[in-house]
């Protein structure tokens, strides 16, 4: 029976359910699945989120009852709680249609902060709105019954708004406790079998305690172990697990908490009227714990000062650039914003004629004649060349972890500064320090800033993970981040301003424009925080894979691929400029220059094209000004300098492309394991591999 139902489940997708073709699956829950839905004939409408419940209705009275709660639903009407456009049965099984809401759920976001607290002014607007909607239910006598994070999500105005009023719950009430889903959120009368709107309450103070000290309130692997807790144990005081939270804030979160109903607030709006006032209420007594959850808080805090009004008025309108894309086509022609009709021409007509590599003259080489230890990609500042240098063999982690400063003319070795593990990453010099970023998996990642004269440490500051990647400079701010988190730490002092912790691994790296920096994860969420607070402004979801956040005269263009498909949107409206069917896959950064995204591409079993191809393409229109085939893959993000693009490949080729065309200008085979990112400036070309060979162009 239970195979049969998930059967029906995976089919309905691509099936139409009253209006709604079924596009997507967003998610599945303990009663049913829930997909997002798209008009069949009416394209403008936005679309919206279906769930259909894994059970078939099996008498009359079920059938009434689904139906009257549905008519319950239609008439709960208000701001913080989800619309319900439908209510219907397929082929028997009950389904609601509501609005979509493209911010996530709670669940999702207290996901994102991995164990942190979430900031208190931040904490305290999130529950004020889901109050509203629940005090709102309870006036008109309905009670929510399955209140937890997932439940509770965030619409197109990142407003948080209540869903799944549980009516499943009522149809499948013959379940055990551990078949309802998590009992994290059950009040001690629901474990038996009793339920009001003081269990509401209940359940919105658990909600309250996780997203304030970061952690669930009871927590065990057996349902009836939580089930037990919630019924007997006291809760850990809130401010042992955060030293932020008033005395008055903890308090009001224990007494919506109470093991009897009579002992909590009268209503939930009491409670978030208690809250709220606890906002303004001193700090005293602060309780200090060394724990993981309190040394968080602290960093947590850092991130933002900001009130709560404040707080409010920066939050950026969040249509979410996804559902709504259409492919570019004759039938669906792109028509340009004003903005970038003016880079309409190709940008190419206006550029130098490409400079002709005639000559490419040897002058110097290292002759370290070391195995497995290669050179990263190397910056240079005052004549100075900086690399640093990692290997790929365990047994020289402890050689290759130098940062090697070298003369520009003659090579000669000035002198190194040894990190705490590979060097990968081109280093970055500002107002005459050194900022170098190393790490390993086990030891974790360093930043330090160095005398770029003497190589003498100014500060050094570590993280969590290996930092493997360059850092950015902006406003005295330095960004540094690794696989899951992005550090803002002050340029001259090291002092960190605030860190973001991501669950799904970054994709790319942090883009900093106007102020604001674009962080994306695999998973194709988009996050836009305040560059000098850390506070998060906006959330982009399923945006696709980013590859390059860029600034357009004052818009913000994100290039990223998604469904096989190339976009350039429009971060804020979620406009696409443009689309391009992508035949391969992208590897490496995209490198964007003089208006060109250069992108390197790579087939794959799956695709039509095999190949390795550089596509350079037309940022303002998308048009595909040429493409390049290579024979091997391209190993680094491309680099454009003058005209020329330098590209390094898997068999350690560096071959060298006039921007305007994308024809061969100059090749090279190196030896010595792999190529680093090459370095141009000043007519210097340095190429990185276990030695560091230096070139004149000309
Ligand atoms: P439960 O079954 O107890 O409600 P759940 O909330 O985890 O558990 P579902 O309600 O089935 O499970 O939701 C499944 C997924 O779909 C969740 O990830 C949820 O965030 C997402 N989802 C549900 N409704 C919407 C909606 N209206 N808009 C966008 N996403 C939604
Ligand atoms: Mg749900």
């Amino acid at each position: 029976m239970v195979q049969r139902m998930r059967m029906v489940k995976d089919e309905l997708l691509g099936k139409q359910l009253a209006s709604y073709i079924l596009a997507e699956s967003l998610g599945h829950g303990a009663f049913g699945s829930v997909y997002l839905g798209k008009h069949f004939l009416l394209t403008q409408k936005p679309p919206v989120a279906i769930k259909v419940l894994n059970t078939v209705l099996n008498s009359q009275e079920e059938f009434d009852r689904f139906f009257q709660e549905a008519v319950i639903l239609d008439n709960l009407a208000h701001p913080n709680i989800l619309p319900v456009i439908d209510a219907n049965l397929y082929e028997g099984y009950p389904f609601f249609v509501a609005e979509y809401a493209p911010g996530g759920s709670l669940r999702d976001r207290l996901d994102q902060l991995d164990g942190a607290p979430m900031q208190v002014e931040e904490a305290v607007t999130i529950l004020t709105q889901v109050g509203a909607g629940l005090q709102h239910a309870h006036d008109m006598d309905v009670v929510h019954r399955d209140l937890k994070p997932a439940n509770i999500l965030f619409n197109a105005k990142d407003d948080a708004v209540l869903a799944d009023f549980g009516i499943a719950l009522e149809i499948q009430k013959t379940r055990r406790v551990d078949e309802i889903g998590t009992p994290a959120y059950m009040s001690p009368e629901q474990f038996k079998g009793k339920l009001s709107k003081k269990s509401d309450q209940y359940a919105l103070g658990c909600i309250a305690y996780e997203i304030l000290t970061g952690q669930q309130l009871f927590i065990s692997d057996d349902p009836y172990i939580i089930g037990y807790k919630h019924i007997f144990e006291a809760p850990i005081d809130p401010r042992d697990l955060n030293a932020d939270l008033s005395p008055a804030m903890a308090a009001a979160l224990l007494k919506a908490l109470s093991k009897e109903r009579d002992d909590r607030f009268e209503s939930v709006a009491e409670f978030i009227q208690v809250l709220q006032s606890a906002l303004s209420s001193p700090r005293t007594g602060q309780k200090r714990t060394a724990t993981r959850q309190a040394k968080k808080t602290n960093q947590a805090k850092k991130i933002s000062h900001t009130t709560q009004a404040e707080a409010q008025q920066s939050i950026i309108d969040t249509n979410p650039p996804t559902r709504e894309r259409k492919p570019a086509g004759p039938d669906n022609p792109v028509t340009l914003p004003k903005f970038l009709q003016k880079h309409k021409q190709n940008p190419n007509a206006t550029r130098q004629p490409t400079r002709q590599m005639d000559q490419l003259t040897p002058i110097w080489n290292t002759t370290s004649g070391l195995q497995d230890v290669y050179y990263s990609e190397a910056t240079v500042a005052n004549g100075i060349i900086y690399a640093g240098t990692f290997t790929t063999n365990n047994d020289l982690t402890g050689v290759a972890r130098h940062l090697r400063a070298l003369d520009i003319s003659t090579g000669e070795h000035l002198w190194s500064y040894k990190a705490n593990g590979g060097i990968y990453a081109a280093p970055v010099v500002s107002d005459g320090l050194l900022y170098v970023c190393s790490g390993t998996r086990q030891g974790g990642g360093k930043i330090a800033a160095l005398d770029a004269d003497t190589g003498e440490a100014f500060w050094v500051n570590e993280t969590d993970e290996p930092l493997r990647a360059t850092p950015t400079i902006f406003n005295d701010i330095i960004y540094v981040h690794s696989e899951h988190a992005v550090y803002a730490l002050n340029v001259a002092t090291g002092q960190q301003y605030w860190d973001v912790t991501l669950k799904a691994p970054l994709q790319g790296r942090p883009m900093i424009v106007n102020n604001v920096v674009y962080i994306s994860t695999e998973r194709g969420h988009c996050y836009a925080v305040d560059a000098e607070r850390g506070q998060k402004i906006a959330t982009y979801a399923d945006v696709g894979q980013v590859y390059a956040t860029v600034p357009f005269d004052e818009h913000v263009v994100c290039i990223c691929v998604y469904n096989d498909q190339l976009y350039a949107l429009d971060m804020h409206s979620g406009a696409t400029y443009w689309s391009l069917p992508l035949e391969n896959q992208i590897t490496n950064e995209v490198e964007i220059e003089d208006g060109i995204a250069y992108i390197s591409t790579e087939g794959t079993f799956a695709t039509s094209t095999a190949r390795t191809q550089l596509l350079a393409i037309n940022l303002a229109t998308g048009q595909k000004l040429w493409a390049a085939y290579l024979r091997n893959e391209i190993s680094a993000t491309p680099l454009v300098v003058d005209g020329i693009v330098y590209l390094t490949t898997s068999s350690q080729e560096v071959y060298m492309l006039d921007t305007q065309h994308g024809k061969l200008i100059h090749s090279m085979k190196m030896h010595g394991g792999r190529v680093s990112r090459p370095y141009v400036s000043n007519g210097w070309l340095l190429i990185n591999t276990n030695e560091i060979y230096a070139f004149q162009l000309s």
